[in-house]
């Protein structure tokens, strides 16, 4: 094997480009990504770039103590891979031009979901790619008179607490009861709606969007809901979930069923490895078949599936781990947390916005929330993954 291809230059290729160099692979590598920058880090995009804290510099990734030139790699940046031949062994562009390989790390992870009808429209976002984050804060830096976020899942809720730290007028759309509902359960999903509302977001629940006013010249002025109301905007992000870049990966032979399904090693073909938001594949740690939507993840899927490229079989078995920024508080969830777990809280306290609470589900502990309070939350995430009893896991906190 002397010709391994990356589709995808954001993190999990990225990291399965270094982990193959580390590893000792001295042949050629090629990377392909359908956008124009080298690979960079998202989370800051709803966070310190979007707030203007950050110069792009910073979210670069870099490999650890070395320069990208020293990772030897061919990109082949702003062309998209547009079909895969796994009997030709070739991934075909959108340009037409074929790129052969040996080996291949699948690593195309998501695009945003959009609402049915969504019309583009200026001051409609979504946000991404570092081109959407600049386009958004542009429109931010105007000063908008009201920001409408649809979705007040992680990357709503991130850029909500962005908006309103620039003093803008900021309305959250949610159609579930709480945010956040069905990972984190009403009483946890109603402390996250209470930062916001405490930050003086006009968080509405349970309302759908029907659809999006603009002003005759393509230019968005309304938000229309399903009760009947519109609300004013002239800004609005759409945040509502991602899906899995496979489309082109259709009729290659490979599974695909919301994402690239691989094996435990992460194996989705002979020689050929997925990782990231984009792989799903059988975690034995918890019996269940994910797809996880996590930095974390696809940093350490991106490893893993390049050390599997290379012959080593283990299982991939991580603790799923996210973290978000809001305001001035962080929030960690560790594990798979569900609406329907037992909940409790084992530290701090929720009106201080400063506590950890935990999952539990048949006998065990399966997660951990915490807001600012790293240290706990880390400690229970290796609970979980020492497979912890739920009984042993409130004794410890009683301790
Ligand atoms: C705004 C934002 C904030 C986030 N904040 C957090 C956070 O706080 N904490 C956290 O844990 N996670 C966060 N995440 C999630 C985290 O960034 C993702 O899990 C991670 O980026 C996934 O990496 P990936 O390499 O699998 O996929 P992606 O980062 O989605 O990269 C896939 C790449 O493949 C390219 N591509 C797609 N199709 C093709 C094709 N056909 N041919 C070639 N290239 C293609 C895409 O253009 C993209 O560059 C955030 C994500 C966003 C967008």
């Amino acid at each position: 094997m002397d010709n391994i291809l990356v589709v995808g230059a954001s993190l999990a290729g990225f990291r399965a480009v270094e982990e193959l160099r580390h590893q000792g692979y001295d042949g050629r590598l090629t990377v392909i990504g359908a956008e124009r920058h080298l690979p960079y880090d998202r989370p800051p995009l709803s966070k310190q770039v979007l707030s203007g804290k950050w110069d792009l510099e910073r979210i670069a990734l870099r490999p650890i103590g070395k320069e990208i030139a020293d990772l030897d790699v061919d990109w082949r940046l702003g062309v998209a891979a547009a079909g895969l031949d796994l009997s030709a062994r070739d991934v075909e562009l959108a340009d037409g031009t074929k790129v052969p390989f040996d080996a291949l790390v699948i690593a195309t992870g998501a695009a945003v979901r959009t609402l049915p009808g969504q019309p583009t429209l200026d001051g409609l976002y979504a946000l991404r790619t570092l081109d959407d984050c600049l386009a958004l804060r542009r429109d931010l830096e105007r000063t908008p008179e009201r920001v409408v976020v649809v979705g007040a899942g992680f990357i709503g809720a991130e850029v909500a607490a962005t908006a309103r730290e620039r003093g803008l007028v900021v309305t959250v759309l949610e159609a579930l009861s709480t945010p956040l509902q069905r990972a984190l359960g009403d009483q946890m999903g109603n402390v996250c709606a209470d930062i916001h509302r405490d930050h003086g977001v006009d968080l509405r629940l349970m309302v759908g969007v029907e659809g999006f006013d603009d002003d005759g010249h393509g230019r968005l002025i309304g938000v229309r809901l399903s009760d009947g109301t519109t609300i004013a905007a002239d800004v609005a992000v759409v945040g509502v979930g991602v899906v899995p870049n496979t489309g082109w990966c259709a009729g290659s032979g490979l599974t695909i069923d919301n994402g690239v399904v691989c094996d435990e090693t992460c194996l989705a073909a002979d020689g050929v490895v997925a990782a990231g938001d984009i792989a799903r594949w059988p975690n034995q740690r918890f019996g269940e078949v994910m797809r996880v939507e996590h930095w974390e993840n696809a940093q350490d899927q991106g490893a893993h599936a390049a050390r599997r490229l290379l012959g080593h079989a283990d299982p991939y078995t991580p603790v799923p781990w996210f973290w978000s920024d809001q305001y001035d508080r962080k929030i960690q969830l560790a594990g798979r947390s569900s609406a329907d777990d037992e909940v409790r809280v084992i530290d701090g306290s929720i009106d201080e916005r400063r506590f950890v609470a935990i999952y539990g589900r048949a006998g065990r502990l399966v997660g951990v929330l915490g807001m600012n309070r790293p240290r706990v939350v880390m400690e229970y995430r290796q609970l979980i993954v020492n497979g912890t009893s739920w009984d042993d896991a409130l004794a410890k906190s009683a301790s």
